[in-house]
C-alpha cells in the first residue's frame, strides 16, 4: 500500500484494462454464502475462524444468497437437501462460482455405493468450478481451493468464457495421476 500511495502522490499514472481491475476487485472481495450440510462445514468454519483469518483475502461469509458469490458446498448432499441446495444457487446472482468441498459433495463419499438417500456429487445438479478433495479436507486444502477460485476469476475476460478460463487453469494445475503416484511412492518408503 506505501508503494501504491507513493505512485499515486508522485502524479505518476497507472495503465491496465477494464478487465483487470474488475477481475481484481471480484477476486479481492469474494463472499461465499454462510451455509454447510455436515462434517466438512465444521472444517469450513475452522477457516473462517482467526487461526486462519481468510478476512486477509477479503474472503467473508455473508448470510443471504443474494449478496453472495461463491457457493461452498461443505458436507453431505442428502436427496432432501439437493432440492434446496439448487433453489440457494438460483438465488445467487451472476457471476457465481461453486466450490465443493469434501469427498461427499465431490462424489457421495463414503456414502457412494449403499447411501441410497445420498447425491453421488454435487455437480449432478449445479455446476461446480473447483473440487477440493478430502474427508473431511484441512482448512489449508480449503484456502488452497479458494484460491483456485480466485484465480479462475482472474483469467476470466471478456471474450473468455468460463469454461475456457477453467481449462486453462487445469492446464495450469497438477497432473492428478502424477499427484496420486507422488502420494503412493511417499507412502510404499
Ligand atoms: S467428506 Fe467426510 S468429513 Fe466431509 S461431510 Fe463427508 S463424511 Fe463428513
Amino acid at each position: 500500500m506505501g508503494l501504491l500511495d507513493a505512485a499515486i502522490t508522485k502524479h505518476n499514472v497507472l495503465v491496465t484494462s477494464v478487465d483487470n481491475v474488475l477481475n481484481w476487485a471480484r477476486l479481492s472481495s469474494l463472499w461465499p454464502m454462510g451455509f454447510g450440510l455436515a462434517c466438512c462445514a465444521i472444517e469450513m468454519m475452522a477457516t473462517n475462524a482467526s487461526n486462519y483469518d481468510l478476512e486477509r483475502f477479503g474472503i467473508f461469509p455473508r448470510s443471504s444468497p443474494r449478496q453472495s458469490d461463491l457457493m461452498i458446498v461443505a458436507g453431505t448432499v442428502t436427496m432432501k437437501m439437493a432440492e434446496r441446495v439448487v433453489r440457494l444457487y438460483e438465488q445467487m446472482p451472476e457471476p457465481r462460482y461453486v466450490l465443493s468441498m469434501g469427498s461427499c459433495s465431490n462424489c457421495g463419499g463414503p456414502y457412494w455405493e449403499h447411501g441410497y438417500h445420498v447425491l453421488k456429487g454435487v455437480d449432478r445438479i449445479i455446476p461446480v468450478d473447483v473440487y477440493v478433495p478430502g474427508c473431511p479436507p484441512r482448512p489449508e486444502s480449503l484456502i488452497g481451493g479458494l484460491m483456485k477460485v480466485q484465480e479462475l476469476i482472474r483469467m476470466e475476460q471478456i471474450g473468455i468464457s468460463r469454461a475456457d478460463a477453467l481449462k486453462k487453469l487445469a492446464e495450469k494445475s497438477a497432473d492428478p495421476k502424477m499427484v496420486i503416484q507422488r502420494e503412493r511412492n511417499a507412502v510404499s518408503v
